[in-house]
């Protein structure tokens, strides 16, 4: 009997277990851990953030799923990795500390066999002096934080409603913050309700981000077929924001946060500040700081993870020029290159580098979005690692069948920008591939015919239909394998 174990039961870890069992049934044993009761279907945050929906609305209990599918469930956080075990074990364990009330403190070594590293991002607030739900500025990347985000907001529309002019800022609380799309989306929202609520002439919201240009993305922008035309997104986000009165700050790295106000540097080297009566802004991402240690104890970190804590798989990691990046930097099994039996899905892996040009101050800082790490890929990248594992296992091949580059792979994304049944509208963008690949595609970087962006009201009809969708896929009810990730 095999032991698969998975580290994570977020978008990439729950996929991975849900195919794992099902691919290897009863006669093998996957255990997942993760330190988070419940499930949460991150995107529709942003419409617990507006109030829109209830935390109960974006999650649910994993205990129950995983009693009826047979996965063994330890709601604890993984510590530290031992790939060779140590001198009283024989196989590989990871060291976990219970989060549940009833064990908390308790420490298990817990064995496998194939181990798929899915812990998600560490959200950095620490990273930027004064940032996160804590201190001074608000968040919509737990459903938790979510909640909280929609208490604050609904202070300032009170005090709109009240004829008291509010300074609302969204964007990013990092010079190197990635994840610019959910901000966007969450600006929209907040435009749309202002707009609906009939309260323009209170408001003014600016965009803040590290891009170098509107519509950058973290993915170096993109060319998109739109009403038959191309445009660059810089235009498409441009218009929209014109669109929605949201003004913008571009190439700007926060650097801290008090009270009410940020400071910030622009690539022109100048310092700014910009007051704020609410902000959302979304914070640098970083591994979530497991160690690794080998059979004698030795700390062999470094050999599992990148020095930001994401985990080292078959990407090109060595350091090269921009003009030099390609395709085929990018990971396509996920594995890590030391160990045969180590797999990393969905955000916890390390990208060999940005997609966005990178770019620094005059003084110096790195201002620019890091990869951006969305939902889709994850989830493609959970199902190809649990699908190889399952190979491994069954058939004992050593080869990887299944590949995902995020160079060869395309996403799709649904920027809700304003809820309601007839009144609704998304932004709905479609990117192939995710990294632009200008050998392969010299004109555009992408394919034209698969990059596409439109806005309207059946993008917020999809964006609806899709919540629900994932869930029913995540409760693992009936024929959820026929849902696509
Ligand atoms: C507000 C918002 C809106 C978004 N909207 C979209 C969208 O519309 N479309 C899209 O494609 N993407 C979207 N994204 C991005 C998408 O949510 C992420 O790409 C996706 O959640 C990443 O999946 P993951 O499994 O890698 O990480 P996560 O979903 O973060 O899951 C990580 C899991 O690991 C667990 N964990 C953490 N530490 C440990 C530990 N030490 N040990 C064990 N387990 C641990 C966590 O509890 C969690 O269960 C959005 C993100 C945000 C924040």
């Amino acid at each position: 009997m095999a032991k698969v174990l998975i580290l994570g039961a977020g978008i990439a870890g729950h996929t991975a277990a849900l195919i794992t069992k099902r691919k290897l049934g009863n006669r093998h044993e996957v255990i997942v851990v993760s330190p988070n009761s419940n499930y949460q279907w991150v995107p529709s945050n942003i419409w617990v953030g507006m109030g829109l929906m209830k935390p109960s609305q974006v999650k649910f209990e994993l205990a129950p799923v995983y009693k009826k599918l047979g996965i063994v469930y330890k709601q604890a956080l993984a510590v530290s990795i031992h790939p060779e075990g140590d001198s009283s074990t024989k196989s590989g364990f990871v060291t976990i500390k219970y989060a549940s009330d009833n064990k908390k403190d308790e420490v298990e070594n817990v064995e496998f066999d194939f181990l798929i590293n899915a812990t998600g991002p560490k959200l950095n607030f620490a990273g930027t002096e004064g940032l996160g739900p804590d201190k001074f500025t608000s968040s919509v990347c737990t459903y938790q934080h979510a909640a909280h985000a929609w208490e604050n907001l609904q202070k300032c529309f009170d005090k709109m409603e009240k004829g008291e002019k509010q300074q609302i800022l969204i964007g990013t609380g990092h010079s190197l913050a990635t994840c610019q799309g959910a901000a966007f989306e969450y600006s929209l929202n907040i435009a749309f309700e202002i707009n609906k609520r009939k309260l323009n002439h209170l408001a003014e919201i600016t965009w803040i981000s590290n891009e170098y240009e509107l519509g950058d993305f973290g993915m170096g922008g993109a060319y998109v077929k739109r009403g038959g035309y191309i445009t660059p997104t810089k235009i498409f986000a441009e218009s929209i924001f014109k669109e929605y009165n949201i003004n913008w700050i571009v190439g700007a790295g926060v650097n801290k946060v008090e009270k009410g106000v940020v400071y910030y540097e622009t690539l022109d080297g100048e310092y700014h500040t910009k007051e704020f009566d609410f902000a959302m802004l979304i914070p640098s991402f970083a591994g979530v700081g497991m160690k690794a240690f080998g059979k004698n104890e030795e700390d062999i970190t470094s050999d599992l993870f990148v020095a930001n804590g994401l985990m080292k798989v078959d990407a090109d990691y060595s350091p090269k020029p921009y003009e030099d990046w390609c395709a085929t930097d990018w990971p396509t099994i996920y594995k890590s290159p030391k160990y045969d039996n180590i797999y990393a899905a969905g955000i916890a892996f390390a990208p060999p580098h940005a997609i966005s040009k990178p770019m620094k101050s005059k003084n110096g800082t790195a201002i620019n979005p890091t990869a951006p790490r969305t939902g889709m890929p994850s989830g493609v990248i959970g199902r190809i690692v649990a699908e190889n594992i399952c190979d491994k296992i069954k058939t004992g091949t050593k080869d990887h069948k299944h590949k995902a580059s995020m160079s060869k792979m395309g996403a799709a994304c649904i920027i809700s920008a304003g809820y309601g049944i007839r009144h609704g509208q998304a932004a709905v963008m479609t990117v192939y591939p995710i990294v632009p690949d200008w050998n392969k595609y010299p004109k555009w970087g992408r394919d034209i015919d698969y990059t596409v962006g439109e806005i309207g009201l059946a993008g917020h009809w999809m964006k609806l239909f899709m919540h629900y969708m994932f869930l029913y896929k995540a409760k693992a009810l009936p024929f959820w394998w026929m849902i696509p990730e």
